[in-house]
C-alpha cells in the first residue's frame, strides 16, 4: 500500500508528560515543525487514565491526572507544536524515517530528530506463569483503570490486588472508588504497607486462578507452606512496568539490559545518531514531574543536534551490583545536569551507595532513607565530572 511521505524536523513518539512538555520547549525556542504522535484518542498519556490527585511539581493533591494532563496538552499547543492523535508509529524505515498507521492512512515520516517517549506498559499476566484457565475478572492495572474510568464500567464485587506497591495502593482506591470490596493484598514480599481496612498478605503467592468463565477465586500459598483460596470474582495484578521498548527495538536501538529501556547518555542520546529518549521509556514508572523535567532537560540536547552538534563517541557504560537493578542515564559521554536515578531489586535501610571506575572510588554516600523497588534514589550528579571518557565501566554498588 502507498505511504505518504511528511517531512518534519522533530518528531516525537508519545504525548504523555514527557513527549508534550519537550514538545512545548523545542516548539517555544523555535525549532521548526515539532510533530508529537499519539496512538490513543486523546493525548495526555497516563494521567488521563489516573482520577487521584497528586500531580505536578510538587505533587499537587488537588491536581488530579486528567486536568494535568489536559495542562501539558495545551501548554504544547499553545508553544505551537502539533500533536496528533489516533495516530501508531509501527516500524522503521530508515535510521530517522517512521512508518505510521492511522485511520487517515499510512504515513512515512522523516525528521531530523526523533524522540522516543513511549511510556512504560505493564507486563501481561501471562508473564506472570500463574497457572489456571483465564476467566473473566483477570486484570491488570491498565485494564482496571480503562474499565472504570474511560468506560465507565462495573468492575466486580469481591477482588483481590496483587502487588503491594504504590500502582497497587491506586488500584485498592479505583476498586473501592467503583463500588467493589477488597478481599485483599497479596505479595510476595516479607514486608509491605498496609492499606487501612485491607487483610494484606505478605510472603505470599497466588497460585492458581480458580473459575470458568467469570473468575470464584484464587489459590494462595504462604512462604511457610500454608495454602488456601481466596473467594473472589477479580483480581488485579499490579505493578510490574516496564518501558515500552518496542519501537525502539524495531529500530534497532540497542537496550539497556537493567532498565530495558533504550540505552542513553546523560543528554538522553541513545547509540543511534539523532534519535532520543525520555520519559517512563527509558526506566518504567517514575512520578510524572520526573518524566517531564526530563523531556525538559531534553530540549537543550535535540535544538544542539539540530544545530549541527556532532553525535559523540559512546562514552563508559554505567553499570549496577546486585542488589541494585538500574541506573540511569546508562552511559557518560559528558557530565551530568541533572540526579542520576538508581534502583534497588530488595528493600534496604539506609544504604550506602558507592561508584568507582577501574578500582577508583568517584563517589561516595550514605541515604538517610530506604531504598525500595519502586522508589528510585537520586544520585547528585557532581561526581560525573570526574569519570574517565576512555576508561572502562562506571561501577554503581551498594556497600
Ligand atoms: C497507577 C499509577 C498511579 C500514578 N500516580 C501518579 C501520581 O499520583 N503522580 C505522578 O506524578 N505520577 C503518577 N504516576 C506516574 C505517571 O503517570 C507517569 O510517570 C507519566 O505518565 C509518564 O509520562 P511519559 O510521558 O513518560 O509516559 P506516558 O504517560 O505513559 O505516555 C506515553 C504515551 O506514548 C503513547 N505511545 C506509546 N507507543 C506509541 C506508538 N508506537 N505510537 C504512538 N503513541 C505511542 C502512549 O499511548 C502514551 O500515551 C502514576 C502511574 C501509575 C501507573
Amino acid at each position: 500500500m502507498n505511504r505518504t511521505d511528511v517531512p518534519v524536523d522533530v518528531l516525537i513518539v508519545g504525548a504523555g508528560p514527557a513527549g508534550l512538555t519537550l514538545a512545548a520547549r523545542l516548539a517555544a525556542a523555535g525549532a521548526g515543525r515539532v510533530e508529537v504522535l499519539e496512538r490513543e484518542e486523546e493525548a495526555g498519556g497516563m494521567p488521563r487514565h489516573l482520577h487521584h490527585g497528586g500531580f505536578g511539581r510538587p505533587p499537587r493533591p488537588w491536581l488530579r491526572g486528567p486536568e494535568y494532563a489536559r495542562r501539558s496538552v495545551r501548554a504544547a499547543l499553545t508553544a505551537g507544536a502539533t500533536v496528533r492523535t489516533g495516530v501508531s508509529a509501527t516500524g522503521w524505515a530508515g535510521p530517522l524515517t517512521l512508518e505510521t498507521t492511522s485511520p487517515a492512512g499510512l504515513e512515512r515520516i522523516t525528521a531530523r530528530a526523533v524522540v522516543l517517549a513511549t511510556g512504560a506498559r505493564e507486563r501481561p499476566r501471562s508473564a506472570r506463569l500463574v497457572p489456571g484457565s483465564r476467566p473473566q475478572g483477570v486484570l491488570t492495572t491498565g485494564e482496571l483503570f480503562q474499565t472504570v474510568h474511560r468506560h465507565g464500567l462495573a468492575v466486580g464485587r469481591r477482588a483481590v490486588v496483587v502487588g503491594d506497591e504504590a500502582v497497587a495502593r491506586h488500584a485498592v482506591g479505583t476498586l473501592r472508588r467503583a463500588g467493589t470490596e477488597v478481599a485483599a493484598m497479596v505479595t510476595e514480599r516479607p514486608r509491605a504497607a498496609a492499606v487501612p481496612g485491607v487483610p494484606l498478605l505478605t510472603a505470599t503467592t497466588v497460585g492458581e486462578l480458580r473459575g470458568r468463565g467469570r473468575l470464584t477465586g484464587v489459590a494462595v500459598r504462604h512462604r511457610d507452606g500454608r495454602s488456601g483460596v481466596l473467594a473472589c470474582d477479580t483480581v488485579v495484578f499490579t505493578g510490574d512496568w516496564i518501558p515500552d521498548h518496542e519501537l525502539a527495538r524495531r529500530g534497532g536501538v540497542p537496550l539497556d539490559p537493567g532498565t530495558r529501556g533504550p540505552g542513553v547518555d546523560a543528554s538522553f542520546r541513545t547509540p543511534v545518531p539523532g534519535v532520543f529518549a525520555v520519559g517512563n521509556a527509558l526506566h518504567g514508572i517514575e512520578r510524572a514531574a520526573t518524566a517531564a523535567g526530563e523531556g525538559a532537560a531534553a530540549a537543550a540536547p535535540v535544538l544542539a543536534h539540530l544545530a549541527g552538534a556532532p553525535w559523540p563517541e559512546p562514552g563508559p557504560p554505567l553499570e549496577v551490583r546486585a542488589p541494585l537493578l538500574w541506573v540511569t542515564p546508562n552511559r557518560l559521554t559528558g557530565t551530568a545536569g541533572r540526579p542520576l536515578l538508581l534502583r534497588s531489586g530488595e528493600p534496604l535501610t539506609a544504604p550506602l551507595v558507592t561508584v568507582h571506575q577501574d578500582g577508583r572510588p568517584l563517589w561516595r554516600r550514605r541515604f538517610a532513607g530506604p531504598a525500595s523497588p519502586s522508589r528510585s534514589l537520586r544520585l547528585p550528579p557532581g561526581w560525573t565530572a570526574r569519570v574517565d571518557r576512555t576508561g572502562g565501566p562506571v561501577v554503581v554498588a551498594v556497600g
